[in-house]
C-alpha cells in the first residue's frame, strides 16, 4: 500500500513524503509503486496514539467488560486515532480483577486498537490521595504472595501506579521491577527521601502528574518537585484542559520538555457518550460540559480521547513533531515497545493516523490495515 502526498511527522521533523507499507510495516518513506494507493494530500500523518491510562469509553468500563465490549472500545479508539491501549483497573476485589483480566486475554487478538496488557491503578496507593478511587480496596504490601491477587494476561504489558510510601512500598517496587512491570508513582504524598528510594528501586515514571499527589510546597518538596527535578523521571498528563489548567500544561512542557512527557486520556466509560449521569464503579458519576464529578464532588477521570488532548495542545502552539513524541513515542518507550511502534520509521509497524487540516481523523491504520 502507498500513502501519497501526506505531511509525514518523523521523530525530528515534518516532511512531504509517500509512505510504502508492506507486511503490516512501514517499508519506505521514498515512495514507489506498491499496489493500493491512498491520496492524503493536505493531511498530516502521525504515528498512531498509544493510551496507557484509560478505564473505558462508549458506556463500557473495563472492570466489567466482556471481550465483545472491549472490542467495541477498541473500535471507538481506532476512530480517535488510538492504535494501542492499556485497559486500566481501579482498585477492586480479587474476583473483579480476575474476571476483567479474563475478558482482556480474550480480546487481545481482536480488531480495532490493540490491547497491550493491563494497567493497575492501585491498589497500593495512598488513601489521602484517593481521588475517585474506592479506598476499601486499597492495600499495603507484605510480601510477594500479595501479588497473587493481581492477575495478568499472558505475554502482556504490565503497568502499575503505586504510592511508594504505603507500608512495604519500596520492597514492592523492587519485586515488581524484577518481574518486568512498568512502575509509575501516583496517588501519592511521598516525601523526597521515600521518592529517592523509589527511584533507586526502579520507579522512573509518574501517573497523571500534579493530579492526586501532594501539591508543590516551597518548604516541603514532594512528588511534583521530585518529578520535575530528576532527568531520569518521566510523567504523563491528562491534557483535557480541566485536570490541569492550560497555563500549567504550558509550564510543565517548558520545565520538563516534551522528551519527558506522555499524554494519557484517563477516560472513563462515559467518554464518547456526552453529558449525563452514569453508573460507574458503583456510584453515579455526572458529566457536565465535559467535566466529571462523583457524589463527593471529586473529579473522576476524563471523557476525552488522546485525539482531544493532541488537538488541545496543538491549539496551544505545540508542533505535531512534539505531539507525536508525547502521544506515541514516549508512551512506547515507557512500555518498552518503541523498537516495534511509536514513530514513523522504516521497519516499525504501520500504526498510523492521518489528520485533516481541522484535526479530524481521516484514516487510522493498525499494522497497515485501514480501521477508519
Ligand atoms: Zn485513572
Amino acid at each position: 500500500m502507498l500513502l501519497r502526498n501526506a505531511n509525514v511527522v518523523l521523530p525530528d521533523r515534518e516532511v512531504k513524503a509517500s509512505v510504502v507499507i508492506a507486511d503490516g510495516k512501514i517499508a519506505s518513506l521514498e515512495g514507489g509503486s506498491a499496489g493500493e494507493e491512498i491520496d492524503l494530500a493536505g493531511a498530516t500523518l502521525l504515528p498512531g496514539f498509544i493510551d496507557v491510562h484509560i478505564h473505558g469509553a462508549v458506556g463500557i468500563d473495563v472492570m466489567d467488560a466482556s471481550a465483545a465490549d472491549l472490542r467495541k472500545v477498541s473500535e471507538y479508539l481506532a476512530l480517535q486515532g488510538v492504535t494501542s491501549w492499556l485497559p486500566t483497573f481501579v482498585p477492586a476485589s480479587d474476583e473483579n480483577y480476575a474476571s476483567a483480566v479474563a475478558a482482556i486475554s480474550e480480546a487481545m487478538s481482536g480488531p480495532g486498537a490493540r490491547i497491550l496488557g493491563v494497567h493497575y491503578e492501585g491498589p497500593f496507593v495512598n488513601t489521602a490521595q484517593c481521588g475517585a478511587l474506592h479506598t476499601e480496596y486499597f492495600k499495603t504490601y507484605s510480601g510477594p504472595e500479595d501479588l497473587n491477587s493481581l492477575p495478568l494476561p499472558e505475554n502482556a504489558v504490565r503497568m502499575i501506579t503505586l504510592a511508594p510510601e504505603v507500608s512495604g512500598g519500596i520492597e514492592l517496587i523492587r519485586e515488581l521491577k524484577e518481574l518486568g512491570w512498568v512502575i509509575s508513582i501516583g496517588h501519592t504524598r511521598a516525601d523526597l527521601k521515600v521518592l529517592e528510594e523509589a527511584g533507586d528501586a526502579g520507579a522512573h515514571h509518574m501517573t497523571h502528574f500534579m493530579n492526586a499527589m501532594a501539591p508543590l510546597h516551597h518548604r516541603s518538596p514532594g512528588p511534583i518537585a521530585w518529578g520535575l527535578s530528576r532527568d531520569d523521571v518521566t510523567f504523563d498528563l491528562i491534557a483535557d484542559g480541566i485536570h490541569l489548567d492550560p497555563f500549567m500544561l504550558r509550564l510543565l512542557l517548558k520545565v520538563k520538555g516534551t522528551g519527558g512527557i506522555s499524554l494519557i486520556s484517563d477516560a472513563i466509560a462515559a467518554a464518547g457518550k456526552g453529558d449525563g449521569d452514569y453508573n460507574i464503579w458503583g456510584e453515579t458519576i455526572t458529566v457536565k460540559n465535559g467535566r466529571t464529578a462523583n457524589a463527593s464532588g471529586s473529579i473522576a477521570g476524563s471523557v476525552i480521547s488522546m485525539l482531544d488532548a493532541v488537538r488541545l495542545l496543538h491549539s496551544l502552539g505545540i508542533s505535531y513533531v512534539d505531539l507525536a513524541r508525547m502521544a506515541s513515542l514516549n508512551p512506547a518507550r515507557l512500555l518498552g515497545i518503541d523498537q516495534v511502534c511509536g514513530s514513523i520509521e522504516p521497519g516499525k509497524r504501520a500504526d498510523l493516523v492521518a489528520l485533516d487540516q481541522q484535526g479530524n481523523v481521516k484514516l487510522t491504520l493498525i499494522a497497515g490495515n485501514p480501521c477508519f
